[in-house]
């Protein structure tokens, strides 16, 4: 079913609930996308749209959602941040990352939430059936995705999570966010011991140089690696993990699945995953 002709979308009344997406910009998120996909399986009278709000004006679409009562907000670029200083409750991985990707207003408390460390293992999770409980992990990249991942490794008791990044200073204040389990290193260093090996860098995405993250050669056969990229869904990087035997998924498990996430939280059901797998799957193969 096309999300845009689905019954809720025809159906909008005066009792339908709004969620949406803000960002600088927008209008290009697979957001509407997946929850719209989502709120028709579940018949749900709910629909989801994209604000673009200019940098530094986060705050008052916070105000804003309080006024119209919107339920949800997803915040991407360049909000997280100031949402997070914004909201009136924070998660403890909101609270961590300083970053919230998910807003929940309840009856005016607006509490933020981070969901894309938990949909990363969601993700992880459901493409290759691993745990990352005393795994070895490396994260490629210390920018937001990276900080996400790497605080939901450690929670999820991960023995080592090793950072490689080009800038040290960001390296040393993500890695700082594993605690005892988080260090520094070269990917020479870390990768070959490595059970998961994670790329949070832009590298091998549409529209930036092939390069890769790290050599794939340095990554054992057996391990296993995601790269959050994707657009490609696949990289240069993952298709050469694969002819060594890698077990190699690519970003869009950790996008559905951190989506799911801020589905359930507002909606208080069980999100319907493989429809907005297939609806975000069906969106990228148009973009093509
Ligand atoms: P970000 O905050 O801008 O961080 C980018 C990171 O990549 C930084 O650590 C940066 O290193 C590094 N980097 C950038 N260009 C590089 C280069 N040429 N060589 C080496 N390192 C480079 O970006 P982000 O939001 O974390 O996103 C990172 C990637 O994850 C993007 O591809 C994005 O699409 C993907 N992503 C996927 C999902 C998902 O749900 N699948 C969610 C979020 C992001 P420095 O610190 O040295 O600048």
């Amino acid at each position: 079913m096309d999300e845009r002709t689905a019954p809720g979308m025809a159906g909008i009344s005066g009792a339908t609930r709004l969620a949406a997406v803000i960002g600088d910009p927008a209008r290009h998120s697979l957001s509407p996308t997946i929850h719209n996909a989502a709120f028709a399986a579940c018949g749900l009278d709910w629909v989801y749209v994209a604000f673009d709000v200019p940098r530094g004006r986060a705050v008052e679409a916070l105000d804003a959602m309080r006024t119209l009562g919107i339920t949800g907000f997803s915040v991407t670029m360049p909000h997280k941040a100031a949402v997070a200083d914004a909201v009136d409750e924070r998660t403890p991985e909101a609270a961590a990352l300083g970053a919230v990707n998910c807003v929940h207003n309840i009856d005016g408390v607006l509490l933020g939430d981070n969901t894309d460390g938990a949909g990363f293992l969601d993700g992880l999770a459901a493409d290759t059936g691993r745990s990352v409980d005393g795994a070895r992990c490396v994260v490629l990249g210390a920018g937001g995705a990276a900080r996400a991942v790497i605080d939901a490794l450690a929670r999820a008791g991960a023995a080592e999570v090793a950072v490689v990044n080009r800038s040290a200073e960001a390296a040393d204040r993500a890695a700082a966010l594993a605690g005892m389990a988080g260090r520094v290193a070269s990917a020479e260093a870390v990768v070959p011991q490595a059970d998961l090996v994670v790329n949070a860098t832009p590298l091998g995405m549409r529209g930036h140089a092939p390069t890769f993250p790290c050599d794939p050669r340095l990554v054992a056969p057996g391990a296993a690696a995601v790269d959050l990229v994707y657009e490609p869904l696949e990289t240069p990087w993952l298709a050469a993990l694969r002819r060594r035997e890698v077990t190699a998924t690519n970003g869009i498990s950790m996008l559905v699945h951190q989506a799911a996430r801020q589905f359930e939280r507002w909606t208080g059901q069980h999100a319907p995953v493989e429809v907005m797998l297939d609806a975000t799957r069906r969106r990228l193969a148009e973009r093509v």
